[in-house]
């Protein structure tokens, strides 16, 4: 075994990796960037090695900045983790060269499996049934349009060097096949430097399964079961799970039984994903379950395979990267109990996920569960990188009880004065269809109203915070306030008492059972947690707001920072509330900035490849109305 590795990622994964390192006795190298200088990350590791500055591509993602703090660190080995650089081919080779061991497999399985498209191809030939659809090089559009026309409506169309769900678009006839050929290129060439694609034919009603796969240097290979993330949103994972709801012994061996021939046809050593997606219209069927793509690194969702297998897949990638065989056999792997992820990220559901950036000066997560985190209280949460701030993962005997336990974990989670998805994720748990096991990969936009609308506080959780209001106003913390008059000595306490939640007049009732919650005292105003969500209680209404950019005088405004990708309209485009005016990219998402109500485009300042900072004024909305 290696006595040191370098992990050429940051956040919750490097930490993850560190974990298993420490307790296997490795001796454990960070990398950072110039925003990540203090990071968690950095702060586990034994030692630290700055690469480059804040943005990915002059940092995370340069190989020559990695190779050389490995060597410059003396570290034996490299893991990648996953996204970055981890299925990049000639970064393992880079690796591999300077003498180093790369923990994943070989340049050749990434390179075979790194194309959607040739990948497919691949498959076809080794026997596997893969997602009806069209791949080749003749990429012209008619040539497109005819081979969608043969498959069928709905098409998608996705990105060849395609990952993180990005690229990928529905398209549902002829006509607008061309505007979504466009975007799927731009995004790709955008964010994979490739932009080539392929189709394959939307699945209706689909669920998305995968199999965990592993190899070893020695002809060694094995599933570790399947996990279902079908709960997706714009085709990301949102929850994920293992094993899969409704699966039987006969779906479950034949889709393994898939997964392995997919890994054995390209020689695969180390961890893998092998991604199905299924018509389970009729509940998953053998004969209606395609392979996607394959994954050739750790997945983020791993935490749920090592509950329901008690196997710590980092340490077998260590094990396989150092040479040895793998620790169990087929037979010697079981399935044992229900397990679910929870990915929590910092941003805001209700503004359409928008992410939620600066210091996280409170954070408490919660216990009783594994929490796979990439930040502490305190850190930042900068706009350079994905918003993922932690995993919360729940095993229990059964999925009722393994759903009960992450719901309640994710509603007992506070952030201040970042946001989450914390109360959205707990909805999505506690769902009917969901604890059903009714679930397609449109379960989430279907019921998105619900699941994303900003909930209130409790009366309990109001008629706390009013008590807290008063005690602190008592003891002279705060300034007495009229709002808190109940709270006068020597007066019969009233029974109600106004006070203002997130700007908000309430009145709270003060009869009733005494409440337990958490609070914070912020300097103006108190925060109470309740469900997932951090509420602001003041004794006083909040200074009425100049000028904020909400959309109530047209302003178009940059909400984070970012590079604009597209711009849509043009000066004086005419435009409907909700048309996107203005597309950045940030965060390794693309956010569309929409019209705040219908008018014409004036004073449109944005343009492709413009970097914009966050609160710039992009272009403004002009009604006709007045
Ligand atoms: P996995 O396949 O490991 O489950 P995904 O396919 O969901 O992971 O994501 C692949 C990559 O896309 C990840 O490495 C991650 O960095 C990135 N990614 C996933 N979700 C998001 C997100 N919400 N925003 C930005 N990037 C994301
Ligand atoms: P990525 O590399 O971006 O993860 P995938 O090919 O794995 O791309 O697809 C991402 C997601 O898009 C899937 O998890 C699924 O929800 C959806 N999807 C992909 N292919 C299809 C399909 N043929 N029909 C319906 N949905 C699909
Ligand atoms: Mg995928």
């Amino acid at each position: 075994m290696f006595r040191s590795v370098l992990v050429a990622n940051r956040g919750e994964i490097a930490r993850r990796i560190f974990r298993t390192a420490r307790r296997l006795g490795i001796e454990t190298v960070a990398v950072c960037s110039d925003a990540d200088l203090d990071a968690a990350h950095v702060r586990d590791a034994d030692r630290a090695v700055r690469i480059g500055p804040a943005a990915a591509a002059e940092s995370y993602l340069s190989i020559p900045d990695l190779v050389a703090a490995a060597l410059e660190s003396g570290a034996e080995a490299v893991h990648p983790g996953y996204g970055f650089l981890s299925e990049n081919a000639a970064f393992a080779e880079s690796v591999q060269a300077a003498g180093l061991t790369w923990i994943g497999p070989s340049p050749g399985a990434i390179r075979d499996m790194g194309l959607k498209d040739s990948a497919r191809e691949r498959m076809i030939a080794a026997g596997v049934a893969v997602t009806p659809g069209w791949q080749g090089d003749d990429g012209r559009e008619a040539t497109l349009l005819a081979a969608a026309r043969d498959l069928g409506w709905p098409v998608l169309i996705k990105a060849a060097a395609g990952g993180g769900g990005r690229g990928i678009r529905r398209v549902d006839d002829g006509d607008g096949f061309a505007a979504a050929l466009a975007a799927c290129r731009r995004e790709a060439l955008a964010a994979f430097g490739d932009d080539r694609v392929l189709l394959e034919r939307c699945i209706e009603a689909p669920r998305h399964i995968e199999v965990q796969v592993f190899g070893d240097a020695h002809g060694g290979l094995v599933h570790l079961f399947e996990r279902d993330c079908t709960l997706q949103r714009r085709r990301q994972k949102v929850i994920e799970e293992a094993p899969a709801p409704g699966m039987t012994d006969e779906v479950r061996a034949a889709v393994c039984a898939a997964a392995l021939a997919a890994a054995r046809a390209v020689d695969y050593v180390g961890a893998g994903t092998v991604e199905f997606i299924a018509d389970a219209r009729d509940g998953l069927r053998a004969d209606r379950i395609w392979f996607m793509e394959m994954n050739t690194r750790l997945q983020v969702e791993h935490p749920v395979t090592e509950a329901v297998t008690g196997v710590d897949l980092v340490e077998w990638q260590f094990r396989v990267a150092a040479g040895e065989p793998l620790p169990l056999s087929q037979d010697q792997i079981a399935l044992d109990g229900w397990a679910l992820e929870a990915r929590l990220c910092a941003e805001v559901p209700e503004r359409g996920f928008i992410p939620s950036i600066g210091r996280l000066e409170h954070l408490r997560l919660p216990e009783g569960v594994r929490i796979d985190s990439g930040v502490e209280a305190g850190d930042e949460v900068g706009p350079h990188y994905d918003s993922l701030i932690a995993k919360l993962i729940a095993w229990a005997p059964t999925r009722e009880g393994a759903t009960e336990a992450l719901a309640e974990a994710c509603a007992g989670v506070e952030t201040w004065p970042l946001q989450t998805n914390a109360a959205f994720l707990a909805k999505c748990l506690d769902d009917p269809d969901f604890l059903a096991g009714r679930i397609d990969t449109d379960f989430i936009e279907a019921r998105m109203d619900r699941l994303a609308a900003p909930a209130g506080p409790s009366p309990d959780l109001a008629r706390a915070a009013a008590e807290a209001l008063g005690a602190l106003a008592a003891e002279g913390a705060s300034a007495p306030s009229a709002g808190l008059a109940g709270f006068r000595l020597n007066a019969p306490p009233r029974t109600t008492v106004r006070l203002w939640c997130d700007g908000q007049p309430l009145v709270a009732h003060l009869d009733g059972e005494d409440v337990e919650a958490d609070l914070l005292d912020t300097g103006e105003g108190l925060v109470l947690f309740e469900s997932g969500t951090a509420f602001r209680f003041t004794a006083d209404p909040p200074d009425p707001e100049v000028g904020a950019g909400g959309g109530g005088d047209g302003a178009v405004v940059a909400p984070l920072p970012g590079r604009v990708v597209a711009v849509p309209v043009a000066e004086g485009t005419r435009v409907a509330r909700g048309d996107v005016l203005v597309v950045i990219e940030a965060m390794k998402m693309e956010h569309g900035l929409t019209a705040p109500f219908d008018g014409v485009v004036e004073g449109l300042s944005a343009a492709v490849g413009d970097q914009v900072r966050e609160g710039e004024a992009l272009a403004r909305v002009r009604s006709e109305a007045s």
